[in-house]
Parts: structure tokens; sequence; C-alpha cells
């Protein structure tokens, strides 16, 4: 009925510099999605490079490079049900301007080009990304996710 899957989410370096850190993952916790993995970290040529190939030769991507590597980011690994596209939800369109109201780029953001905040587009490419990002022993899937404790109490007879 509902599959778990991972994601990967960047606060973005405007939203490290701006505190955000601490209203992003609130927002997310409180979903019940799963923290797994967390750091902060200086994005690599290489890293920026492998995150954001799909975008190689457009006009923003110079820009984007330089903004992924403008100051540290907190990479984020969320899992969940629907994780991915549910995450994507609550961060917004890209651009701020189109973001339904109460999401975290409508809330929180000006402008596309600082959008404070990253979240994989799909399963495939939240793998992708979070290999990028993450060590596999840097993840810890072990303990139960609050989804699965969230959908099983709400499934229990009492
Ligand atoms: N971006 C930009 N100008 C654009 C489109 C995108 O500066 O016209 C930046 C923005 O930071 C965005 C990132 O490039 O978050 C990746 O773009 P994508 O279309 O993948 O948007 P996202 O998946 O982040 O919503
Ligand atoms: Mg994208």
């Amino acid at each position: 009925m509902h599959t778990e899957e991972r994601t990967f989410i960047a606060v973005k370096p405007d939203g490290v510099r701006r505190g955000l850190i601490g209203e992003i993952l609130r927002r997310f916790e409180a979903k019940g999605y799963k923290i797994i993995g967390l750091k902060m970290l200086q994005v690599t040529n290489e890293q920026a490079a492998a995150h954001y190939a799909e975008h190689e030769g457009k006009p923003f991507y110079p820009r984007l490079i330089k903004y992924i590597q403008s100051g540290p980011i907190v990479a984020i690994a969320l899992k969940g049900y629907n994780v991915v596209a549910g995450a994507r939800h609550m961060m917004g369109a890209t651009d701020p301007d189109k973001a339904e109201v109460g999401t975290m780029r409508a809330d929180f953001a000006q402008v596309k080009e600082y959008n404070i905040v990253h979240g994989s587009d799909s399963v495939e490419s939240a793998e992708r990304e979070l290999a990028i990002y993450f060590r596999p022993e840097e993840l810890f899937e072990g303990a139960k996710s609050m989804s699965e404790l969230v959908v099983e109490s709400l499934d229990a007879d009492y």
C-alpha cells in the first residue's frame, strides 16, 4: 500500500547562512520522515558537477555551481513513505514566486536562483545523489522509521 523511499535533501548555502537549518529539519521531522543521515560539508568541485550534471550547458549552470559551493550545505538523508515527492511538495516549486504559500521556498525565499533547499526529483536521482554525499555506513536505517510507527499505530487496534 505504502512504499518507503529514501531521498536526498540539502539546506543550500543561503539556507545555512540565514539560520534555516533547524526550521527545515523541523518541518521534515514533524511530517514524520526519519532523518537517516545528516552532515554539514563544503561541496567539492566533483560533488557539484556530479550533483548538477543534468543542468550542464544551461545558462544558469555556472552560477548554480558557484552558489552550491558558496558556503557549507547541510546534507540530509530522509526515509519515509513516498518521501521523494512528499519532500518536494513541502519544498514547493523551484521559483518561490510560484511555490504554494506554506511551502519552504514560498515562506523563506524570494528568487529561484537562491531557493534555500534542494530535494531529489525521483527515486533514481535520490539514490544517485545520496551516493555523492554519503558513504553507505553514514546512513542509519536500522531503527524503525517514524512513518512506519505512524502508519502502524494508526492501523493498530486499540
Ligand atoms: N536554477 C536557477 N535558475 C533557473 C532554474 C534553476 O538558478 O532558471 C537553480 C535553482 O537553485 C534550482 C537549481 O538550479 O533549485 C536546480 O534546478 P531544477 O530545475 O532542478 O530545480 P529544483 O529541482 O531544485 O526545483
Ligand atoms: Mg532538480
